[in-house]
């Protein structure tokens, strides 16, 4: 029999995006200035990106960056288990480890890299199994398929769907796996009750806190610690350097024999090179500014306080969401993505989040806050997304 034609599938796959309206672009920027972009010629107040606190372009880490490039070089030429660990990384990860209240870090050239170590490490049996919430991310999905083992979800935010997953799926090792601030909807996982899920369950609860660290908790040491918990109920903790900390990489924070588990084992970590050691440098630049500036979630705090009051004013209903992270259900793919190009008309950034990445019928747009917004752009901004759902032409 013949084989299928891979550019004749393609082209129809396309062709069906485009009919259903999820055809995703890239645009380019030209110029970053905080939360200004420049994008084809036009300049957008940016509600959008994952610099929650404002650090991305933040002088002293762009400093270490500088300084760290001049001593070092760009790239660490190896692997970390060859040659390519560097003291920034050691020190990177120690101080992270040390901020949170954990033994040990280890760091990963991105998060999503490191949620696939992490599973396919641990998970080596075939009936071991990775119960999720429905709405975690991509990259703790798609580690379960790699490390092939078993996959079950559960309905979002249940710790009781959890508990219903673990006993139906006995014999293997289980590991608990749940975003600590989701993504796409910015509301907090239910972390105590699904440490005594995993706790009853014998599960290994793994924290995925790319949208907590930084912005919640004590010193901003992410939902883990705002829930009261740590490594005895949280074994497992992911801390993505990308978001709040306006830098790249990630440190998977844990035991010592869980971390040298996962260096001695993951195939992530053994077969990439170590990220550039100026970068580790100014990763932990930006810790330490994340520490320290508690300005910054103040200002967010503000910030979110301003938008929602706001959004109340205009008959708006947001997700119920305490996170900069503030989404507004669109219901149709159409619906989001006019909202959003009205919404970049008036010189603001709000993306359009369609399916795949979100359920069938919950298209939104994700607003994001960052410390560098002032409330008054806040406000501004709820006027003109008032003024522009109301224009939207009604399907
Ligand atoms: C962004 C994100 C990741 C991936 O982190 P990167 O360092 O950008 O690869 C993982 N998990 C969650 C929940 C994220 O939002």
């Amino acid at each position: 029999m013949a084989r299928p034609d891979l550019f004749e599938r393609i082209r129809s796959l396309r062709d069906a995006r485009i009919a259903q309206n999820r055809l995703r672009v890239r645009r380019t920027v030209t110029r970053r200035d905080g939360i200004t972009l420049d994008i084809d010629g036009h300049r957008y107040a940016n509600f959008s990106g994952n610099d929650y606190l404002g650090l991305a372009q933040q002088f002293e880490i762009i400093d270490a960056l500088q300084d760290g490039t001049a001593r070092e070089g760009v790239g660490a030429t190896a692997s970390p288990l060859i040659c390519g660990y560097d003291i920034s990384h050691e020190n990177l990860e120690r101080e992270v480890a040390e901020w949170i209240g954990y033994p040990r870090g280890l760091l990963f050239g991105s998060g999503f890299m490191a949620n696939l170590a992490v599973q396919q490490a641990l998970l080596t049996e075939e009936n071991d199994v990775c119960v999720q919430d429905r709405l975690n991310h991509a990259s703790l999905i798609d580690a379960t398929h790699l490390a092939g083992c078993r996959l079950r979800r559960y309905p979002h935010l249940d710790a009781e769907g959890a508990i219903r997953q673990l006993k139906g799926t006995p014999g293997g090792a289980a590991i608990l796996a749940t975003d600590g601030v989701f993504s796409m909807d910015g509301d907090i996982a239910p972390l105590q009750a699904l440490s005594l899920a995993a706790k009853v369950q014998q599960a290994l609860l793994y924290v995925d806190d790319a949208h907590g660290v930084g912005v919640l908790g004590p010193d901003g040491r992410g939902s883990v610690a705002a829930a009261g918990l740590g490594p005895a109920e949280v074994p497992l903790l992911l801390v993505p350097l990308s978001k709040a900390l306006g830098s790249y990489g990630a440190v998977v924070l844990g035991s010592e024999a869980l971390i040298n588990h996962l260096i001695e084992t993951s195939r992530p970590y053994a077969y990439s090179s170590a990220l550039p050691p100026a970068l580790a440098t100014a990763a932990l630049t930006a810790v330490r500014s994340a520490r320290r500036d508690e300005w910054r979630r103040e200002r967010l705090k503000e910030l979110i306080g301003v938008f929602r009051e706001e959004c109340q004013r205009y008959g708006i209903e947001p997700l119920m969401s305490d996170t900069p992270i503030q989404p507004l259900l669109c219901g149709s793919e159409t619906e989001a993505v006019a909202l959003s190009a009205a919404m970049e008309r008036e010189g603001y950034l709000t993306a359009a989040i369609r399916p795949p990445t979100v359920p069938e019928g919950t298209s939104r747009i994700r607003i994001t806050l960052s410390a560098l917004h002032a409330p008054q752009q806040v406000q501004r901004m709820v006027t003109v997304l008032a003024r522009c759902r109301e224009e939207l032409p009604k399907h």
